[in-house]
């Protein structure tokens, strides 16, 4: 037997200019990531329904939970469009569900069937009533809404509504670089950006040998994580040493932070160039260490024109966690391996750095032609999903 899956866009719908693009991305991303199903995808301006054989809809259940895009979707059976194939469909899914307070409500795109919605929903309400016991209608708040929606060549009918992932197809934005180091903020920096619809190539800065290759790994898994919800992921790796050895030369250790930041939006604005990405994104949350606060964020930032996008910039390390856990990336995070940032950490890092010193600082250092060089020298790897096939127990 067909299941039906209704999918509806939610948000894409109220941006009329380029809805058609939108659709067309969702399209794809749907189309690649069932990719080797045999699923049929139909669609109009609205939403897209996928005709589903029944042993698959588990496994193209928890596919569609990493497609951004899909506010809201529907498991609905399809019936041949007679009356007495809708009366059976309707009969048999209110035997299945338990509920004391029902309401059946019919939409009618194919205005040519006799039967006004209205008496439908009447006709089909005595069906339920007749075929259940101890129930009653409630038009005002049912604990169970049964949909029946007469289209063109077929009928949908179901019962319960599931969120999807919400937010925008990844793409319809652009393009953003993520700069991902191994902690916890910065992927889930890179799934909230993911789900405004940008589509990331991850950016590592790299000390070996002050880092390990074991650092070098998990932000690899990390980037593995956020290509379930684009496919592939680009990580740039960037050869840091020489430029952070640099810095840390330099007199006034407790701008070594506030310098090395400033070169990594540097170096960030010559890849977003190179790569015609919009804008850049990371893990900063105000506050939460000296770097990030909003005079130390002002100083820093004032290296670039690019906008930079901040997706946990107000929100509190927990919530952070929280949607760590969610989407698989905090195990990874917490294993222990040092990214560059903590081995070149000062004691007492300046809380409220001031530009001019950090101009003087920076004239004392060669740092144009090492940005340069830094830049030259990295090296891009493709992360692609891993193909899990735990699906069984979805549903
Ligand atoms: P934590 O979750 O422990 O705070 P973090 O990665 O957020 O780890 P921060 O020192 O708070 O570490 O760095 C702020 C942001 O700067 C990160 O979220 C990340 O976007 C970026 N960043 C820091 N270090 C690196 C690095 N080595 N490579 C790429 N980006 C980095
Ligand atoms: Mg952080």
């Amino acid at each position: 037997m067909k299941k039906v899956i209704l999918i509806k866009y939610g948000e894409l719908t109220t941006k009329k200019g380029n809805r058609n693009y939108f659709i067309k991305l969702l399209d794809d991303r749907i189309k690649k990531k069932l990719e080797g199903l045999n699923i049929e995808i139909k669609k109009d301006l609205s939403r897209m329904y996928l005709l589903v054989e029944d042993e698959d809809l588990p496994i193209t259940l928890e596919k569609l939970q990493t497609v951004f895009g899909i506010h809201e979707y529907d498991i609905a059976t399809l019936c041949e469009k007679s009356l007495e194939s809708i009366n059976e469909t309707v009969k048999l899914l209110a035997q299945k569900e338990s509920f004391n307070t029902f309401k059946v409500e019919v939409k009618r795109s194919d205005k040519t069937f006799p039967i006004p919605s209205m008496e439908l929903a009447k006709d089909l309400g005595a069906v339920v009533l007749k075929n259940t016991q101890g129930k009653k209608v409630d038009v005002k708040n049912p604990e169970l809404l049964i949909h029946v929606e007469i289209r063109e060549k077929e009928v949908f009918i179901y019962t319960n509504t599931y969120r999807g992932l919400g937010g925008y197809p990844v793409g319809v934005q652009g393009v953003g670089l993520l700069m991902l180091s191994g902690g916890i903020d910065s992927p889930v920096a890179g799934y909230l950006a993911q789900k405004r619809g940008i589509k990331i190539e991850a950016v590592y800065f790299e000390a070996l040998p002050h880092t390990s290759l074991e650092a070098r790994e998990k932000v690899i898994s990390l980037t593995r994580v956020l290509a379930k919800y684009q496919n592939e992921v680009k990580l740039h790796i960037v050869p840091f040493t020489s430029l952070q050895e640099e810095i840390y030369k330099n007199g006034k250790k407790e701008y070594t932070i506030t310098i090395m930041r400033r070169m990594m939006y540097r170096i960030m604005e010559k890849l977003c160039e190179k790569q015609h990405a919009c804008c850049f994104i990371n893990g900063e949350s105000i506050g939460q260490v000296a770097s990030q606060t909003l005079s130390s964020l002002q100083v820093i930032n004032a290296v670039t024109n690019y906008p930079v996008i901040r997706p946990v910039c107000c929100l509190d390390k927990l919530e952070i966690i929280e949607i760590a856990r969610k989407i698989g990336t905090y195990d990874i995070s917490i294993l222990p391996y040092e990214d560059c940032c903590t081995v070149f950490v000062p004691k007492h890092p300046v809380i409220h750095p001031e530009l001019d010193v950090c101009l003087q600082i920076e004239k004392n250092l060669n740092f144009e032609k090492l940005v340069d060089d830094i830049v030259k020298q990295t090296t891009v790897l493709k992360i692609k999903e891993e193909e899990t096939r735990q699906y069984q127990e979805f549903l």
